[in-house]
């Protein structure tokens, strides 16, 4: 992950380029890049390079993995548990491999937890004290696994080597074949007085308080890894990771587009015939909003930079407040009779049809992509 090329300087994009900018930008260098048109061996390298770039920027959730850095890097390409797959594929389980016996270290499980957050959390960022259940180091036998005092001793029947070698008779001849020790299972040594604390296991199974700084912006399915946090592995290897999954409630007034909050004000019709001050409360504290005379359900209210805090940057998204105009339902005699003659004084002609509208929250959203 260290030497992993800045996809933004591949695409020679800004941090904080659009989707728009990044697919130009792609668009650009594919045509200059494709194998097609530039047969050099260096453009074809360079293309893959540009396009595994835009896979990443071009997809929300991977481009604010991405933007996390290390802290949270691996993810994209490996998924979860991605590591100890490779690594057994190169070095494990085969057991046709001859590479002398294997060690009982090895390295702890990652590890997944879930932190649900409140939305308000989500805005400023929030810090966290969780408790982990994990494996930690013995700290009876420091994970050599043995009796303190003692030390493993090499195995008699495969002398060291975790290894059997047998001759098999085949088409071909006899043939030399190898598989693990059956007596010490093939790590050449055998524990003959287990540390009686940890079973011989060099772990025991221990709950753990871990502090995490949950930065602001994330969102429901982001994952930050914290290198090390997971479980420590057998006889004392090295920790694996924890992964901390981001989950953020359901809030019963915001709802969130990207960095933006949404929120629905409900006015009653005289304040939107007659315009109005308003303090409403946000996440974040109060705001005092002006209704004009005559203001319409739909429209929409934005306050500048008091949405969530961006991920890269410290800028805010805005507040985007959708007007709902609420027409009153009883009305008594004397407010009817007002009413009417508020009408009649009006001389206003008969409903008529106009282009059908999906409702408010589709025209909050048609306003907010038309406006970008
Ligand atoms: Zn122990």
């Amino acid at each position: 992950m260290a030497d992993q090329p800045d996809h933004y300087a591949v695409l020679g994009v800004a941090r904080d380029a659009s989707p728009e900018e990044i697919k130009k930008a792609y668009r650009r260098l594919a045509r200059e890049l494709h194998p097609d048109v530039n047969p050099g061996s260096d453009a074809s390298e360079r293309f893959k390079e540009v396009t595994h770039a835009y896979d990443v920027l071009s997809d929300a959730k991977q481009r604010q993995q991405y933007d996390l850095g290390p802290q949270a890097g691996g993810f994209g390409d490996a998924g979860f548990g991605g590591f100890g797959d490779i690594f057994d594929t190169f070095f494990g389980g085969g057991g046709g491999g001859n590479r002398g016996p294997k060690s009982r270290r090895a390295r702890g499980e990652d590890a997944l937890l879930r932190v649900d957050l409140d939305l308000d959390e989500v805005i400023f960022g929030t810090h966290r004290d969780l408790e982990v259940d994990t494996a930690v180091l013995c700290a009876t036998c420091n994970g050599s696994c043995c009796q303190p005092g003692t030390s493993p001793v090499t195995c008699d029947i495969c002398h060291g080597t975790g290894s059997i070698q047998r001759a098999v008779r085949s088409l071909l001849g006899n043939v030399m074949t190898s598989s693990p020790c059956g007596t010490c299972r093939g790590y050449g040594t055998i524990i003959a007085t287990p540390c009686v604390t940890c079973q011989g296991q060099g772990r025991i199974r221990a709950r753990r308080t871990v502090s995490v700084d949950i930065p602001a912006g994330v969102d429901t399915g982001l994952r930050l890894q914290m290198p090390g946090s997971g479980e420590v592995g057998p006889a004392g290897g090295p920790n694996g990771d924890l992964y901390l999954e981001m989950k953020v409630r359901h809030h019963d007034v915001f709802s969130r587009d990207g960095d933006d909050l949404l929120a629905t004000l409900e006015v009653p019709m005289t304040d939107a015939i007659l315009g109005r001050q308003v303090t409403v409360h946000a996440l974040d504290g109060d705001v005092d909003l002006e209704l004009k005379p005559g203001v319409q359900s739909s429209e929409v209210i934005t306050i500048k930079d008091r949405g969530v805090t961006r991920l890269r940057g410290n800028s805010r998204g805005d507040l985007r407040i959708g007007i709902q105009v609420i027409t009153p339902t009883k009305l008594d005699h004397k407010e009817r009779e007002l009413v009417k003659t508020f009408a009649n004084g009006r001389k206003q002609g008969p409903p008529a049809l106009a282009q059908f509208q999906q409702g408010l929250f589709a025209k909050i959203r048609d306003r907010f992509h038309g406006a970008s």
